[in-house]
């Protein structure tokens, strides 16, 4: 079998991997990037761009639907999904167009095919070519997992399905109150199905700060949105008609589709890993901080590596790992200063520690909320929602701010000027005296951390 070499072999060529393809290549390294499916990945074909299109449309229903509020005739007559799916293919294409040329324009060597590691960093493609290489990088990502005993149907779904539904179901329930399925809700919301979401653990978004979460269902609660939190599914029962959910409450649900979002899973089996002396942890790759696996000259980038899956942490890895093997030294990458973002109506944007956590670290925590009701650029949307900076220490010290926590619309671009703050590890004194532009959500931030300084100028208290 023949066996062509380069200074690095990629197995994956989603967020993490095509990043790291594109660097390395910069960097004068040859490269070659093996993908089964299509560059881009989980992020640009069934996740991050195909789902904030979807938002986005559902977002100009919305704006459709309240339009005489902000004095503008508009009739609502509908949502036509063939067209709204048409938008999103439109987008997602014209960025795999433009991925496409990237890896072309760079020189990558893409090989279209299934590759298995077989040992000495090589890996075997569809059985018939091997690829060696001076490093090898296991970029392989994740996949939708499902609840034991619920089988997918036409009526039961994951993320991937439901992202290519041609209808707008009139009854959904959603299983998952994280990220995907919150996000999910609020588009099918948005375009008029009843929607129930179901959550094991006992709020929204458990990941994040305990006030983002009682925000969140109390925003959902005034679209008409259902949560039952601290609910388990025990049974769900497909007919041709509908679908009937059994709970462990005994209670039961009845829906037109059940989306199952519970999360996802590193794809490392199969693959040759284990095998090779790969260690795994519950099935994602244990590296150590600077992303080696356990076997020498062989890294991990991207949902295989246990943390936050998301796409931009991809990024980086992919670009941490390529400046590593061309002989650079760059800094360990911070996993808590990795911004995240909900997209829903209203979203969620956070970074750093949450409270509870930051009075864990640091002893003492003290937060502000500066409320979206007291910010023109919100009133002007009319959103609401609020934002909580979090500062190391108690009311009479002056520690750096430690996480910044947002819920409200459009406050996923506001993620920006949060994080610096947090990564640079500035005082609320450092950053009070930054101008912000007026009127904008930006604002909102700006308040906050006046009254974190102790000079509030719009505040209530
Ligand atoms: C519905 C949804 C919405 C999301 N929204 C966001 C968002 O808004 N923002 C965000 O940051 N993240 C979001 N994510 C998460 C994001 O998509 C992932 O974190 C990101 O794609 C991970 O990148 P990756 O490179 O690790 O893996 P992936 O993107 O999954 O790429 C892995 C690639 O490897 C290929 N592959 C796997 N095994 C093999 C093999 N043996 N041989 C050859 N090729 C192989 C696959 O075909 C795939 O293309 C979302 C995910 C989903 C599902």
């Amino acid at each position: 079998m023949a066996v062509h070499e380069s200074d690095l072999v990629i197995l994956g060529g989603g967020s993490g991997g095509y990043a790291c393809a594109l660097r390395a290549a910069q960097l004068g390294l040859s490269v070659t990037l093996i993908e089964a499916d299509k560059v881009g990945g989980t992020c640009l074909h069934r996740g991050c761009i195909p789902t904030k299109a979807l938002l986005h449309s559902a977002e100009v229903a919305d704006s459709a639907r309240t339009a005489a509020d902000f004095g503008i005739k508009v009739q609502m007559s509908g949502v036509d999904m063939a067209a709204v799916l048409e938008y999103k293919s439109r987008v997602v294409d014209r960025l795999y167009t433009g991925l496409q040329g990237l890896v072309r324009s760079h020189r990558i060597d893409l090989v279209s095919g299934t590759g298995h590691l077989v040992g000495n960093k090589t890996i075997e493609v569809d059985g018939q070519e091997r690829y060696a290489g001076r490093s090898v990088v296991l970029a392989t990502g994740s996949y939708a997992r499902t609840i034991p005993g619920v089988v997918l149907g036409p009526r039961v779904v994951t993320s991937d399905a439901a992202l290519e539904l041609d209808q707008v179901p009139s009854r959904v329930v959603v299983l998952g109150g994280g990220v995907i399925g919150v996000e999910f809700a609020s588009v099918w919301s948005s375009f008029g199905s009843e929607v129930t979401i179901v959550e094991a653990l006992d709020r929204l978004v458990p990941a994040e700060d305990e006030w983002v979460s009682k925000q969140l269902a109390r925003a959902f609660r005034k679209r008409n949105i259902t949560t039952r939190t601290a609910s388990r599914v025990r049974n769900v029962i497909q007919s041709d008609e509908s679908v009937t959910l059994e709970l462990e409450d005994d209670q039961t649900l009845e829906a037109d589709l059940v989306l199952v979002a519970v999360g996802r899973g590193p794809r490392t089996t199969g693959n040759g890993f284990e095998d090779h002396g790969i260690v795994l942890d519950r099935g994602f790759v244990v590296t150590d901080d600077r992303l080696r696996t356990s076997v020498d000259g062989v890294y991990a980038v991207g949902d295989i590596v246990p943390g936050l899956q998301l796409a931009h942490r991809g990024f980086q890895h992919g670009i941490f790992v390529a400046e590593q093997i061309a002989g650079q030294q760059p800094p360990v990458i911070n996993e808590e200063h990795v911004p995240r973002v909900t997209y829903s109506h209203p979203e969620v944007a956070s970074v750093g520690l949450s409270e509870k956590s930051a009075t864990e670290r640091h002893g003492a925590a003290t937060a502000v909320v500066y409320d979206l009701a007291g910010n023109g650029k919100s009133q002007i949307l009319q959103t609401s929602g609020g934002i909580k900076v979090i500062r190391a220490g108690g009311k009479d010290e002056d520690g750096p701010i430690v996480g910044v926590h947002m819920v409200g619309d459009r406050v996923g671009e506001l993620i920006g000027e949060a994080q610096m703050t947090v990564a640079w590890e500035a005082l609320p004194s450092d950053v009070a005296p930054f101008v912000h532009a007026h009127p904008t959500q930006n604002e909102a931030f700006g308040e906050a951390v006046l009254a974190l300084a102790g000079t509030p100028l719009h505040g209530h208290n």
